[in-house]
C-alpha cells in the first residue's frame, strides 16, 4: 500500500495579499503577517513532499462565508476590491455604537464599522486571499466530513480566529476555523474547535457563543498583557444555551513547552472527552514558538510534535487550519512537526 498523504489546501491568490505596516500602540511598524511565512511552510512541505499532497480549494464557499459573518461586513470586504492596486485603507475611524443597520458597505470610510483594530487593512486583493483562505478551510472540512480522509490541514492565510461575527481585525477576515466547524456540524453533532494560536482566539468565541454543539477551548497569552486584551479571560464560558461549551485557559508569559503540554492533558483532553468530540478542528497558531516576535511562550521545534500527538491520540476526524506564528524562518519547520502526529 503507497503512504498516506496528508491533504494540503492553498491557493496562490492568499499570496496577493501583503499588507505592508500596521499601526501598534502609536508607532508604524513592519505588518508581521508577511507572505515569507506562507512560503516557509511551503518550502518545509514540499521537503517532505512524499507525505504531503497538495491541492488547489475549488470556490469561494461564499454562502457559508455570510452565514458565519454580517453580509454587510462582507459587503465591506469585498468593495475594498475598487480600490486603485498598491492603495491600502487602514480603517481608523470606528463609531460609538455597532449598529450596522444605516451602512453603506459600500463607502470603504465605513469599513470601520466592521473592524476593531488598526492592525488589519483593506486592498484590492484583501477579498480574494480572504475567501480563498477561507475555501482551504471549507474544502479541508468537506473532506473530512465525508470520511474520504481522517485528517487534513489547510494551509489559510490571511489567518480566521479573531474575525468575529462582525468584526474583522487581528489580521484576521473570515473565520476559516469556524467555517471548518460548521462544515464538520452537518455530519457530526459534537464538534470541538481548540485554539492554539498564543492569542486567545475571540472571534470564534463569539461565533459559538450561544452554541453547546460546538465546544470551544482556547489557551492563549493571558489578555491583561496581551492582545486582544478584552476577551480570553476564564470567565467567559459562553451565553445561553451555550454556557459551559466555551473555556479560556489564560497563561502566563513565559509559559514553555512542559508547562503548556501539562495544561493541555490536565484540562483540555479530558475537557474534549466529556463533551464527547466526535470531531475536531484545531486552530493552530505557531506563535507560541519560543522566538516568536510577537508571543511571549517558549515553545520549541519538538514540542509542536507533543501538542499534535495529544490531539491526534482521540483519534477524532480533525481539521488543522492554520492561523498565526510570525517567526517565519522556522515557521514552516514547527508546523510540520505538528502535522507528524497526524501520519
Ligand atoms: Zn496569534
Amino acid at each position: 500500500m503507497p503512504p498516506v498523504k496528508l491533504p494540503v489546501f492553498f491557493h496562490e491568490d492568499q499570496l496577493h495579499h501583503k499588507p505592508v505596516f500596521e499601526w501598534a500602540f502609536g508607532e508604524k511598524i513592519p505588518h508581521p503577517e508577511t507572505t515569507c511565512r506562507v512560503e516557509s511552510i511551503l518550502a518545509e512541505l514540499e521537503a517532505h513532499s512524499p507525505r504531503f499532497e497538495l491541492r488547489s480549494p475549488e470556490q469561494f464557499p461564499l454562502a457559508l462565508i455570510k452565514e458565519t459573518h454580517n453580509k454587510k461586513m462582507v459587503e465591506a470586504i469585498q468593495s475594498a476590491a475598487s480600490l486603485p492596486l498598491g492603495k491600502t485603507f487602514y480603517p481608523s475611524v470606528f463609531p460609538y455604537h455597532r449598529d450596522k443597520s444605516n451602512l453603506d458597505s459600500s463607502n470603504i470610510h465605513h469599513a470601520g464599522a466592521f473592524c476593531f483594530d488598526s492592525g488589519t487593512p483593506l486592498n484590492a486583493t484583501t477579498f480574494a486571499a480572504a475567501a480563498w483562505s477561507a475555501a482551504c478551510a471549507f474544502d479541508a472540512a468537506k473532506l473530512v466530513a465525508s470520511g474520504t480522509q481522517k485528517y487534513a490541514y489547510a494551509l489559510s492565510r490571511p489567518p480566521g480566529h479573531h474575525a468575529s461575527t462582525d468584526l474583522f481585525g487581528g489580521y484576521c477576515y473570515f473565520n476559516n476555523a469556524a467555517i471548518a466547524a460548521k462544515v464538520l456540524r452537518q455530519t457530526h453533532s459534537r464538534v470541538a474547535l481548540v485554539d492554539i494560536d498564543f492569542h486567545h482566539g475571540n472571534g470564534t468565541q463569539v461565533i459559538f457563543d450561544r452554541d453547546p454543539s460546538v465546544l470551544v477551548i482556547s489557551l492563549h497569552g493571558d489578555p491583561n498583557e496581551h492582545y486582544p486584551h478584552f476577551t480570553g479571560y476564564a470567565n467567559e464560558t459562553g451565553s445561553g444555551k451555550g454556557k459551559g461549551f466555551n473555556i479560556n485557559i489564560p497563561l502566563p508569559g513565559g509559559t514553555d513547552g512542559q508547562e503548556y503540554l501539562h495544561r493541555l492533558s490536565a484540562e483540555v483532553i479530558p475537557a474534549l472527552q466529556r463533551f464527547e468530540a466526535q470531531a475536531l478542528v484545531l486552530s493552530a497558531g505557531f506563535d507560541t514558538y519560543v522566538a516568536d516576535p510577537i508571543g511571549a511562550f517558549c515553545l520549541e521545534t519538538p514540542d509542536f510534535l507533543s501538542v499534535g500527538e495529544q490531539f491526534a491520540a482521540l483519534k477524532l476526524p480533525t481539521v488543522i487550519v492554520q492561523e498565526g506564528g510570525y517567526e517565519s524562518t522556522s515557521l514552516g519547520r514547527n508546523v510540520v512537526s505538528l502535522l507528524e502526529a497526524f501520519f
